[in-house]
């Protein structure tokens, strides 16, 4: 039995999976021949159907759905009953705009990709990371719009491609989320992600209230302390026991090799301020940052502890950036006397 008549359209902006509770959902448009009406999807397996058909602008007929007064308008809900055949139409498909806000952003979930329109309300200097494949460029910015603000994490070629002030399009960020907030970064494949400039918002927009915190300080490192290294399994990252030349991971329960396991080192340094002397810091130092402190001392990861503690305190005065939140140093350098 069906309820309603099949509705013949072309599906629009098929969005993220969203979560609401427990309840994972997605969104997306439909364009029928007379009107644009928003759907929910609750099948969430469907999503990668709708998403192609979308993409490929295929007309179809919706068969089996039903409807929802939830938002004061008559939403199409799509389950895992209903049957979505292609067809044929005697009108166009056309284009809508499929740029999600930043404010449903919170219901997305992480690790999927967005189109945002964005204002740059503030961007932060520069700065270059050692990542595994060597050193990139990573540049914070927070944009707006009129429904809020987010944190966005330009990386490599996107660094440096933006100014503070202007409103672009950024057609494939990936949604990320750490200590519960969420934000955005520009994808690992660098090309997979546009961005253009686009015309400002006529409307007033949100003002960013919580900007990054980070800090730079000049100073003497009067000591080290919690200097820690250990070995992570090649595959999972976690921790592994070591026996011999052969490591083994409780985590995933893999036997490897000693040397195919990853070094993770971490350390704290007490910093006090070159211009000002009553200001003490302790900032702590992790893997990326780690083995650019080690490049600088001209030491190798194989090293001794008691080697790198003497060659660290050596490097009597050194400019560092830390997030004044965590303490955690983004980007250290020495000064040369
Ligand atoms: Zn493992």
């Amino acid at each position: 039995m069906n309820k309603f008549t099949d509705i013949t359209c072309y599906i629009h902006n098929v969005s993220p999976i969203k979560k609401s509770g427990t309840t994972k959902y997605f969104n997306y448009v439909i364009q029928t021949k007379s009107d644009v009406r928003n759907g929910v999807c609750f099948a969430v397996d469907k999503r990668e159907t709708l998403d192609s058909l979308a993409q490929q602008h295929s007309p179809v007929k919706i068969h089996k759905y039903s409807l929802s007064n939830k938002f004061g308008r008559k939403d199409i809900v799509i389950n895992k009953n209903t049957l979505i055949t292609p067809t044929t139409l005697d009108f166009k498909y056309q284009d809508l705009d499929d740029v999600t806000s930043i404010a449903s952003l919170s219901q997305v979930t992480a690790g999927q990709l967005v189109k945002i329109k964005g204002h740059v309300a503030h961007l932060s200097p520069t700065r270059t990371v050692l990542l595994d494949a060597g050193p990139v460029k990573k540049q914070e910015a927070f944009i707006n719009d009129p429904s809020g603000y987010i944190k966005l994490v330009l990386w490599g070629s996107h660094a440096d491609s933006v100014s503070e002030g202007s409103t672009h399009l950024f057609d494939k960020v990936r949604v990320k989320l750490a200590h519960q907030e969420k934000y955005l970064n520009t994808p690992k494949n660098e090309d997979e992600c546009k961005i253009s400039s686009v015309a400002n918002f006529t409307e007033s927009l949100q003002p960013v209230e919580n900007i990054s915190t980070v800090k730079d300080l000049t100073g003497k490192i009067l000591g080290v302390t919690n200097l820690n290294k250990y070995h992570c399994c090649c595959s999972c990252n976690k921790n592994v026991t070591i026996k011999g030349n052969l490591a083994f991971c409780n985590n995933c329960s893999m036997t490897m090799k000693l040397n195919c396991c990853k070094l993770q080192c971490t350390l704290k340094l007490y910093i006090q301020e070159t211009s000002n002397p009553h200001n003490r810091v302790r900032v702590s130092v992790y893997n990326d940052v780690f083995s650019k402190v080690l490049g600088i001392c001209n030491l190798l990861a194989a090293s001794t502890d008691e080697e790198i503690i003497e060659n660290i305190l050596d490097l009597e005065l050194v400019k560092v950036s830390y997030d004044a939140q965590s303490n955690k140093v983004i980007d250290i350098d020495q000064v040369k006397i």
